[in-house]
């Protein structure tokens, strides 16, 4: 697991973690060794921009982001690819899935604003590995949402950068951001690259004190 540092209850898996959300023997022992349940509060991914609060662990039904001011409730999204974003609040966490479909519609905003109405002012936020602008090639129609965020790819075509995208979308708060691009690296998954069905999961915890 990839520990943002200065991040009180936030990690990051890889490949060598295993597939979190449905690999419950991984996850007791990754769970153990952070200090926190095994039972993690899940999402039905759809590339939306829907925010759920957790108030139980399991399966949460469809949405892109996931908020918990209840200590003892791990919250996770999974991603290959996609930007897996972990936002801390005072007395409340956010996950964040977001692909382009997904950042264009607004989710981390809408992260943000469900902290915010929740008396949870956002003070940092992680930003997980995924695919960076060195591979994330893309067609005109995606590259038209992303002004000022095109890049080129390592072999020289059209790219947008979604990583700092989102980063832009949290600017004033303390960021961590992952260097590693999924696409390039054999320790993430990448959709793009494998088409697998494997995720890692990003998950984010308030401690218990
Ligand atoms: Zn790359």
């Amino acid at each position: 697991m990839i520990r943002p540092p200065g991040f009180a209850g936030a990690a990051f898996g890889t490949v060598a973690s295993g597939d979190l959300r449905v690999d419950s023997v991984r996850r007791r022992r990754v769970a153990e060794s952070l200090g926190i349940s095994a039972d993690w509060a899940f999402v039905q991914q759809v590339h939306g921009n829907t925010v759920v609060e957790a108030f139980t662990a399991g399966n949460l039904g469809e949405a892109d982001a996931i908020v918990v001011r209840r200590p003892g409730i791990p919250i996770a999204v999974a991603t290959a690819d996609c930007v897996p974003i972990i936002i801390e609040a005072k007395s409340a966490a956010a996950v964040v899935h977001a692909g382009w479909r997904g950042a264009v519609a607004g989710v981390v905003p809408a992260a943000l604003e469900a902290l915010n109405a929740a008396g949870n002012a956002p003070r940092r936020a992680a930003i997980g590995p995924a695919i960076g602008p060195c591979c994330y090639e893309v067609g005109a129609e995606v590259l038209a949402h992303f002004p000022g965020f095109v890049r080129e790819t390592d072999w020289g075509t059209p790219s947008i950068d979604i990583p700092g995208y989102v980063a832009n979308q949290m600017a004033g708060l303390e960021l961590w951001k992952s260097d590693e691009c999924t696409f390039t690296s054999d320790a993430l998954h990448s959709w793009r690259r494998d088409a697998t069905k494997q995720r890692q999961v990003a998950v984010a915890w308030l401690p218990t004190s």
